[in-house]
């Protein structure tokens, strides 16, 4: 059976002390509970804080972004062997918020994940379409195409690095969130495309993450999907209070 995994996902929120006061309450709220797994994404600026302040529990660290070179003249661009020394085993990659204001495309987001990936960090790596897309009933055929250029060159043994999250965009940050059975049917199928392209091995332990408006009162029905593995979360992470509610819900 796949463990739960929820991770928060602090976007551009939360200076050095204020960073160091949520992992506090959220330390302080989860004690030895780990029955399913927590992975916090501060901003930059705070990784090395709350790195320290993690150390002793299970909480484990997540960078929101990286550069797919290792070092040189790419001003402002953060590598992965940085968030390595920093303390991070995860980096979300693929959210969005990135491609749509950042413009990164499939192919930049393959580049990512193939260098998060040998550099040792798992990736938790953010699909989903746009209201409209939806509306005109192109959201599988995107799906597809994200899944596919997402993940090109990505083996079976690498796969075992990482997360899928499914995240409709119309969901993101709006309040409004797909239903359990919308993002079931979405969920169903990203894992069998999993199993068309590797295997079922593949499809039945990749853990695949929904996004969008998730909060402490649709988080029982949304986790209580067979094909939702967890949560990534923006808003509803951003207090300790919220965050520790959806985590006693996975
Ligand atoms: C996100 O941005 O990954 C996200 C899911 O945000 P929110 O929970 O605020 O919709």
């Amino acid at each position: 059976m796949r463990k739960k995994i929820i991770a928060g996902n602090w976007k551009m929120n939360n200076d050095i002390n204020e960073s160091q006061s949520l992992i506090s309450g959220i330390i302080n709220g989860l004690g030895n509970d780990d029955k399913c797994d927590v992975i916090v994404c501060p901003p930059f600026t705070s990784l090395n804080d709350v790195n320290s302040l993690i150390k002793d529990t299970h909480i484990k660290l997540g960078a929101q972004n990286m550069f797919y070179e290792d070092s040189g003249a790419y001003t402002g661009e953060i590598s992965a062997s940085m968030l390595k020394a920093v303390g991070c085993e995860f980096v979300i990659l693929g959210h969005s918020e990135r491609r749509t204001i950042f413009g990164e495309t499939d192919e930049i987001i393959n580049k990512k994940i193939k260098k998060a990936i040998k550099s040792k960090l798992n990736v938790i790596f953010c699909i989903g379409e746009t209201l409209s897309q939806r509306e005109e009933g192109t959201t599988y055929e995107v799906i597809r195409h994200q899944i596919i250029k997402g993940l090109q060159d990505v083996t079976r043994q690498n796969l075992k690095n990482v997360i899928i999250a499914y995240e409709p965009i119309w969901a993101i940050g709006t309040g409004k969130t797909a239903t359990p059975e919308q993002a079931q049917e979405v969920h169903s199928f990203i894992r069998n495309l999993i199993k068309e392209n590797y295997r079922e091995e593949s499809a039945e332990e990749i853990i695949i993450q929904y996004g969008g408006s998730v909060k402490p009162d649709n988080s029982t029905a949304l986790l209580s999907q067979p094909d939702i593995d967890g949560a990534l979360i923006g808003g509803a992470c951003l207090k300790a209070d919220s965050f520790l509610r959806i985590i006693a819900a996975a």
